[in-house]
């Protein structure tokens, strides 16, 4: 068995956004699957044929992450005639695993309506042959141990078991809404916000703030291995644009009062991480907040932060609590890198009691008095570093 049938939620896609969809779909597979296997579109479906049937399990794993995908299985594929369906059924889908079925269940679909037999007449010629060379198992429509489809479509037939038929992520291919920026940090909730934003059809890249020599070389590695994982998600490399929030904080914390230095600094991070997003042409961008009674996450305070910035901020967390986010997190495969005990750049500068319903009208009075903001954001953007990672490999751009 050296194929693998790809199913897609087909939901809500009609027209041209249909056709986007597909195709964004088989660009994705093609670029995760083994090099020499080929991907083919089949009305509603996406066929993966291996060179190797020996790569089956490699493909398998990268396709339970390709966005879109809804489910997979191998499959068998023969002509599409009753005999070779019957047979197949029989030589290479129910082995050992009916001897262990007390009953089985046939479900056919027939999308070649050209095909001689109905699907209810292709559930009865097979099932009948099963039976007769398996006695002792039964067939049951509504409660079977076991169940085999069958896909009659015009290439050909596709035959699989529910044991072979894995889920897939859903969601919509990456590329298909366009792009973003994600405000990436160290901790668990950030990753999750933009693998939520992937998940949705957005290509992501990320800015992580970074405050050398307040934090260390290995909080920085942290970001980039988080961004490791993210771009096996993503399907492609992913670019992480890493300024320095050092002289800003400086400033901050300098010159404003020290209840304000934690909105203070998110709102200059967002307006260099918008600076950045409108220079490299990002549709949004992506922050890891929820609602929570923590600093930056108050509405008074979100308000704040995102006052004076108009690019579109999404916040795919906003409604998840810590019990969801570290679930997820752990599904992702980020948790275990998030709990690496490093400081991020806030961190470091912690106030002791910071507010929590800061009003708009203080936030800009602490902010005027940082007079060199401005051009210090701007410096940390020219200055910046930038990485291309991709799952195996960081390389500075
Ligand atoms: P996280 O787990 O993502 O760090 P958090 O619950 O710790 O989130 P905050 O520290 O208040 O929340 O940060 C809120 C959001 O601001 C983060 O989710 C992230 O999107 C952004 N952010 C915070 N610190 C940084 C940073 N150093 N670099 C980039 N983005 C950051
Ligand atoms: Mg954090």
């Amino acid at each position: 068995m050296n194929t693998l049938l790809v199913k897609y939620s087909e939901i809500a896609l009609k027209g041209r956004n249909r056709r986007f969809f597909e195709d964004r779909l088989v660009h994705t597979i093609q670029a995760v699957v083994p090099e020499d296997a080929t991907v083919k579109k089949e009305r509603g479906r996406i066929r993966v044929t291996l060179a190797d049937a020996g790569d089956m399990r490699q493909a398998e794993e990268a396709l339970s992450r390709v966005f879109g995908v809804h489910s997979f299985s191998k499959a068998v594929v023969v002509e599409s005639s009753i005999e070779a369906i019957t047979d197949a059924a029989l030589d290479k889908l129910v082995g050992a695993e009916l001897h262990e079925a007390a009953s089985f269940a046939l479900e056919t679909r027939r999308s070649d309506k050209g095909f001689e037999y109905t699907s209810k007449q292709i559930n009865e010629i097979v099932g009948k042959a099963i039976q007769e060379a398996h006695p002792g198992v039964s067939v049951d429509l509504n409660d079977s141990d076991f169940t085999i489809f069958i896909e009659v479509r015009e290439k050909g037939t596709y035959l699989y078991t529910d044991k072979d038929l894995q889920s897939g992520p859903g969601g919509l291919p990456v590329g298909m809404s366009g792009t973003g920026l994600a405000l990436l940090s160290g901790g668990i909730d950030s990753p999750v916000a933009t693998w939520l934003a992937m998940k949705r059809g957005l290509s992501m890249d990320a800015v992580y703030f970074h405050s050398a020599p307040y934090t260390g070389e290995k909080a920085k590695e942290k970001v980039l291995d988080l961004a490791r994982v993210l771009a096996r998600w993503k399907g492609e490399a992913m670019r992480v644009y890493v300024p320095s929030l050092a002289l800003v904080q400086k400033e901050i914390s300098e010159n404003a009062p020290e209840g304000y230095w934690t909105i203070l600094f998110r709102r200059s991070m967002q307006r260099i991480a918008e600076r950045i997003a409108r220079q490299k042409k990002y549709g949004l961008l992506v922050t890891g907040d929820s609602l929570a009674q923590v600093a930056s996450q108050t509405p008074e305070n979100l308000t704040a932060v995102n006052a004076g910035s108009t690019i579109l901020t999404i916040r795919p967390l906003i409604g998840y609590d810590k019990v969801e986010t570290v679930a997820r997190s752990q599904h992702i495969g980020t948790y275990a890198i998030s709990t690496r005990p490093f400081e991020d750049c806030c961190s470091v500068f912690t106030p002791s009691n910071p507010k929590t319903k800061a009003r708009l009208v203080d936030v800009e009075k602490a902010e005027s008095r940082c007079r060199s903001l401005e051009k210090l954001e701007n410096q940390a953007i020219e200055e910046m570093q930038v990485f291309e990672v991709t799952p195996g490999k960081i390389q500075t751009v």
